[in-house]
């Protein structure tokens, strides 16, 4: 595979790839060089119509079907992928900048392990019945789930493939046709997907994809009248204007928001164990995960020592060529995203924070050159009212706040209008579980960071998100519960009360 092969992203609609009706297009880059790689078909309006219809049409012939059924198709999906690990790690991390050992050990065996996941799970849905009796009358309440119809799927571009992949799976499985949107920043994999759909003959318009900008394709998307479901994974901002394009037209929606998450670390936590935890929760892929870890809460007696170590792994992170194997920190994802985190350390600066570390523009030898790389940053001397330990940065950049006990750390973590995830480093279990209870997060990792056992569930409080994903709780998305009662004569024909 080179880049001839990806320097065209079309739509796939009705099984088809396809170009926009009028032809348009947006300039796809690779972040890692800041060279073209093509172009990407920019949908809109007509794309959203015509993916709907299709969609639509194909919903009553996908629905029906067993959950085996659909499970064997999303098995096909996950095996193509898998086949061609390789294609897809390379095309991720071109079009993203990710390390490709992330893209290869992380990002794709994930998408192949959703669509595996969701597969099985729909297998092993069970449907609730109660039993009662009411006014001497025997009763069967049976809940059954039926798919709620076409869903709209909208993900970002910082695990493209891998949150793609995390919401059309679960749409499929449960019976519903899908109009998905990536991000027009990273939409190559999707259309990998979407040629390998088409190689093993996946059902005709039960999976479209629309590309093009979030204000076009998105929201048509989102006002779509024969979308009834919309799941979105992106920033809080945009989930507010979603959420308020969806809510007068009464649609289901499902919103994944951004993060401030801090990393708690207590004084008798396993220092080596926590620094480590702490770096990778901050700087893993390039600090462009919703999840990560960008306020470090430190317990003061250890403020010093942990900071020097945090500092010095930090520096010693490899940056480089995305392509290369060696490489642990790769490119930012546009130039617009690096100068934005390059604004947010200007502001830290003016409100009085010291960097310790990091944020220089980095140039790798070679073809890298003009890439858009920045070092790893550790800040350090905002209080937590600061903007900067308030907004999400999204990119390599970590406050240290100290606090000196246990309610200060839960004051500081929770004291920011999000609450996605948190990670806590302690070798006192009573306190991780007290801790864990008080802190307002949809997740709270003890000892470690980004675990995720698929059948958990997974989402935000506050402004972090709306509804939960994960397990039985994606499926339910997307299926709309209707309860059935069935009086029943459970004396039988002679009873005394006949
Ligand atoms: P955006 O919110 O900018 O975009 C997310 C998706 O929404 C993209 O496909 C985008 O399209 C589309 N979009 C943009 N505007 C609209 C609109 N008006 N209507 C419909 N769709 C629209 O997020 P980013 O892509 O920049 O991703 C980063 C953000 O995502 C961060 O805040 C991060 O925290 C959050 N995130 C949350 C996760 C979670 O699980 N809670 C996981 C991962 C990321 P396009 O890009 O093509 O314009």
């Amino acid at each position: 595979m080179d880049r001839s092969d990806i320097c065209e992203v079309l739509h796939f609609i009705d099984g088809e790839r396809v170009p926009s009706a009028d032809g348009a297009t947006l300039d796809n880059f690779e972040p890692a060089t800041g060279e073209s790689l093509g172009t990407i078909a920019a949908g809109g309006a007509v794309e959203v119509d015509r993916a709907t219809a299709a969609a639509t049409r194909a919903l009553p012939g996908w629905s029906d079907q067993s959950a085996e059924y659909r499970g064997a198709w999303l098995e096909k999906l996950a095996d193509a992928i898998e086949q061609r690990l390789d294609d897809f790690a390379w095309a991720e991390s071109v079009d993203n900048g990710k390390p490709i050992g992330a893209a290869r050990t992380i990002d794709i065996p994930r998408a192949a392990a959703n669509l595996r996941f969701f597969a099985g799970a729909a297998r092993f849905q069970h449907q609730d019945a109660h039993r009662s009796r009411m006014a001497g009358e025997d009763l069967w309440n049976v809940t059954i789930c039926k798919p709620v119809g076409v869903s709209g799927c909208i993900s970002p571009w910082n695990l493209p493939l891998y949150l793609f992949t995390w919401k059309i799976a679960p749409a499929l499985a449960a019976g519903c046709t899908v109009v998905a949107k990536p991000s027009e920043v990273t939409p190559v994999t999707a259309d990998l997907l979407a040629q390998v759909a088409q190689e093993v003959g996946f059902p005709a318009g039960v999976l479209n994809i629309v590309h093009g900008l979030g204000p076009a394709a998105g929201a048509a998307i989102v006002g779509h009248p024969g979308i009834p479901a919309i799941t979105f994974t992106g920033g809080t901002a945009t989930g507010a204007a979603i959420a308020s394009q969806a809510a007068p037209l009464f649609k289901k929606t499902l919103l994944e928001l951004g993060g401030k998450n801090p990393t708690v670390v207590f004084a008798d936590a396993d220092l080596d164990a926590a620094v480590e935890g702490a770096t990778a929760a901050a700087f893993s892929n390039q600090g462009q995960i919703c999840l990560c870890g960008s306020r470090i809460l430190v317990e003061r007696s250890i403020l010093q020592s942990f900071t020097s170590r945090l500092v010095e792994k930090a520096q010693e992170m490899t940056i480089g060529d995305p392509l290369d194997d060696s490489t642990q920190l790769g490119s930012l994802v546009s130039a617009s995203h690096r100068e934005k985190v390059e604004a947010c350390l200007q502001l830290a600066r003016e409100e009085g924070g010291e960097i310790l570390c990091g944020g220089q523009r980095v140039a790798p030898d070679g073809r890298c050159s003009e890439g858009y790389f920045l070092s790893p940053a550790v800040v350090t001397g905002l209080g937590p009212a600061t903007r900067t330990n308030q907004e999400e940065i999204f990119g390599p950049v970590a406050t240290v706040i100290p606090f000196d006990d246990e309610a200060e750390a839960i004051e500081i973590a929770n004291g920011v209008r999000y609450g996605l995830a948190a990670s806590i480093w302690t070798r006192d279990v009573d306190r991780a579980l007290r801790v864990s209870e008080k802190i307002e997060a949809g997740t709270v990792w003890v000892n470690c960071w980004m675990k995720r056992d698929l059948r958990t569930v997974f989402g935000g409080v506050k402004e972090s998100g709306l509804g939960r994903e994960g397990g039985s709780d994606s499926l339910k998305f997307f299926q709309e519960p209707t309860n059935i009662c069935i009086r029943f004569d459970s004396k039988g024909p002679g009873s005394s009360d006949e």
